[in-house]
């Protein structure tokens, strides 16, 4: 369903360049996909690079007919989104807005957040703000939001990096759910074990290579 081909991408550091993704080509199905590899490797980036967020170098990354290619400098029809790690949710908004907000800024409406916040989880918690919401409550929020705008790819950055181990669990169930239930791509970036046990492939991001493990 996710082709990435022949991906490279380089950050300016002082006098030199950080190569850090070097002619990366895979290919994703649809499920979980783990993403792993040690901090600083270039999981957020790679994930960055799929949703549109951050044009590579050379390359190209397509989700079924919509490509963004790299040449184009145009990420114009990105069919993923992707959901940071701090969730960049809207401190004075109730949840049920900041779903409505997102819906909006794709020309979208929802037309009951309760449906959506049941998905993940929530229902019942639409009208509070998110400091009213645990971390996990907020990731939940998070993952809502990313489905009001009905991505075929979902792209979680470390979804349960500050969850503990229990609530990591119901993440990754969560997770796991969400891809299967509507045939989605979901690729999280993880170090967690919790994930990556519940994820149908796993991906290992290192020196700028990316290489199927499972
Ligand atoms: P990970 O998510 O695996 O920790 P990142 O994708 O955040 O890795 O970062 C990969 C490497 O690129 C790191 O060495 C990081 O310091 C560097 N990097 C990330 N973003 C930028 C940027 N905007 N400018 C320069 N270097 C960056
Ligand atoms: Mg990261």
């Amino acid at each position: 369903m996710l082709t990435v081909d022949h991906v490279s991408l380089t950050y300016p550091d002082g006098q030199d360049v950080l190569t850090v993704l070097k002619d990366v080509t895979f290919e994703v199905p649809s499920g979980l996909t783990a993403v792993v590899g040690p901090s600083g490797t270039g999981k957020s980036t790679l994930l960055r690079v799929i949703a549109g967020l951050q044009i590579a170098d050379q390359g190209t990354v397509c989700v079924g007919e919509y490509c963004i290619d790299s040449s184009k400098h145009d990420a114009g029809t990105a069919q993923s989104i992707y959901v940071p790690q701090d969730f960049q949710l809207v401190p004075f908004l109730s949840a049920a807005e900041n779903l409505q907000l997102a819906a909006e800024m794709r020309g979208r409406n929802v037309n009951d957040p309760e449906i959506l916040l049941k998905i993940v989880g929530l229902q019942g918690l639409a009208k509070r703000v998110p400091e009213e919401l645990s971390g996990g409550q907020q990731q939940r929020l998070a993952l809502a939001r990313a489905l009001t705008v009905q991505a075929r790819v979902l792209l979680p950055d470390e979804p349960t990096g500050s969850l503990d181990s229990e609530t990591s669990q119901g993440i990754a169930a969560l997770l796991r759910e969400i891809a299967h239930s509507d045939q989605r791509c979901v690729i999280v970036a993880t170090h967690d074990s919790a994930l990556v046990d519940v994820a149908d492939s796993v991906l290992s991001i290192q020196s700028g290579k990316v290489q199927k493990i499972r």
